[in-house]
């Protein structure tokens, strides 16, 4: 506790982590031996750096950089970078240590790791953007390599941002190492469907979820929070399966259009103006509600997908959910149900899809941009679009299947935990004690 002291998020994530195996270690005592345990929650490299940069009026700021890279037991290092003010390495390490076990679950060849900044975007023009990013690459990439560490996006992160740190990189190495970043845009060695892929292969997962139940998409009220990256696209992969979203939001508040939400709208406010969720309801007049500061877990649905940020679900809002007749929670951003949310929704017998395989179809396709940059090839929309389709039922049958071995039948988190830690810890018995 001493040696990760203040990190809660980080205690948290574990905590979640060996809750489920017990029953593992009981079958496999092998697992336990050589300080295997002890060796994946530590990482392997911690980096903690200064980034100066200089906004539009010729003010110095400095921020704080991370990259911790968790385990390269199964390929190089792979996880996003979170640009926002929440970020410190607690953060930083609890994202890492999920993503080691989400990668372990995809099957692809990929360790885990994350960073970030504690840089806050909102706000800041195109230019101030750009001089950050180059300053934050401009120490980060002595530690990347398409062999050794490959960052893509996350909170804050997007192709734009990708784009400047990929300029910065080529521009100091001298080398055009497409597969050193995921999250390109496609106009110089990004992948079709990775913008996509995170809030399609949440919608995928909890799909096959859905599907055990004899049950789907099709007339489902849904909410789903947040309004990023991965919310928007899980709202446009709701509806072509003719569910119905009612509900989004962002961190000034949510907005409730019982028609749908116009997606359209929706994404030329967010991604081209770069707007909030109150001017979307602004723009819609009396058919939209703009609640500023509410709990959008107050709103009735038959499914929630918590696309956001950390713990933003909690107890209260678990128990608001089932009394209102939740069947299904697909989580799509990474932690945000607390363990107490977590424990309702299993006890209520609510489907409850976990972050580390719900949303595993972003990383995936990071991991196809991977392969498509080794092979300088490109693959289309469909060809792709169908891997991740794939590699998502492939993530729900192995956590299904793991769950029902290790006699929890029907319960995903247990189910992940397992099948996810099985792969790495094979791995790191076959390297020895490193
Ligand atoms: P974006 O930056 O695109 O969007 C984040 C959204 O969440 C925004 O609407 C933002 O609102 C809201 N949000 C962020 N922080 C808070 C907060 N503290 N309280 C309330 N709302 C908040 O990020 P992404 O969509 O990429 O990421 C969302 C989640 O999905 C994260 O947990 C991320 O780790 C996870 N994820 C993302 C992947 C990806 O491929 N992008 C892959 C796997 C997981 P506001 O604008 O007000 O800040």
């Amino acid at each position: 506790v001493r040696r990760n002291a203040g990190e809660d998020e980080f205690h948290q994530a574990v905590k979640e982590v060996f809750e489920s195996l017990g029953a593992v270690i009981a079958k496999r005592p092998d697992y336990a031996e050589d300080g295997l345990i002890e060796r994946i929650c530590e990482p392997e490299r911690q980096v903690i750096f200064r980034v100066p940069w200089t906004d539009d009026r010729g003010q110095v700021h400095i921020n704080r950089g991370f990259r911790v890279e968790f385990s390269s037991a199964l390929g190089p290092y792979k996880g996003g970078l979170r640009f926002h003010p929440s970020v410190y390495l607690g953060i930083i390490k609890f994202l890492g240590f999920e993503q080691v076990f989400k990668n372990a679950l995809t099957g692809m060849p990929i360790g885990g790791a994350k960073g970030g900044s504690d840089f806050d975007p909102k706000g800041r023009s195109d230019a101030e953007i750009m001089r950050f990013c180059q300053s934050f690459m401009t120490e980060l990439y002595r530690h990347l390599g398409e062999h050794t560490d490959v960052p893509a996006g996350d909170i804050g992160v997007g192709q734009r941002e990708i784009g400047y740190m990929f300029g910065q990189y080529k521009r100091i190495t001298n080398r055009y190492e497409a597969g050193v970043l995921t999250g390109k845009a496609l106009a110089y060695g990004g992948s079709q469907v990775r913008t996509e892929a995170t809030g399609y292969g949440s919608v995928f997962f909890v799909r096959e979820m859905l599907r055990t139940r004899s049950a789907d998409f099709d007339g489902k009220k849904v909410v789903v929070s947040g309004s990023g990256n991965v919310a928007i696209y899980t709202i446009e992969k709701i509806q072509e399966l003719g569910g119905k979203v009612i509900a989004c939001s962002d961190s000034d508040g949510y907005v409730v259009d019982e028609g749908g939400i116009d997606l359209a709208l929706l994404k030329d406010i967010k991604e081209r103006r770069r707007g909030r969720v109150a001017d979307y309801a602004e723009a819609l007049g009396s058919t939209a509600t703009y609640v500023p500061q509410g709990c959008i877990w107050d709103v009735p649905c038959d499914i929630a997908m918590p696309s956001a940020t950390q713990n933003e679900l909690n107890g209260r809002d678990a128990r608001v959910l089932v009394e209102n007749g939740v069947m299904a929670v697909g989580e799509g951003a990474n932690m945000p149900c607390t363990p107490d949310a977590m424990r309702i929704f299993t006890d209520a017998g609510v489907l409850f899809g976990p972050a580390k395989a719900v949303n595993a179809g972003g990383v995936a396709t990071s991991a196809l941009e991977m392969q498509q940059n080794a092979s300088r090839d490109s693959w289309t929309f469909e060809a792709t679009e169908e891997r991740l389709a794939s590699i998502m039922r492939g993530i729900h049958d192995r956590c299904s299947e793991t769950a029902e071995e290790y006699g929890a039948p029907g319960n995903y988190v247990v189910g992940a935990n397992i099948a996810g830690f099985i792969r790495v810890a094979e791995a790191m018995r076959a390297l020895g004690v490193i």
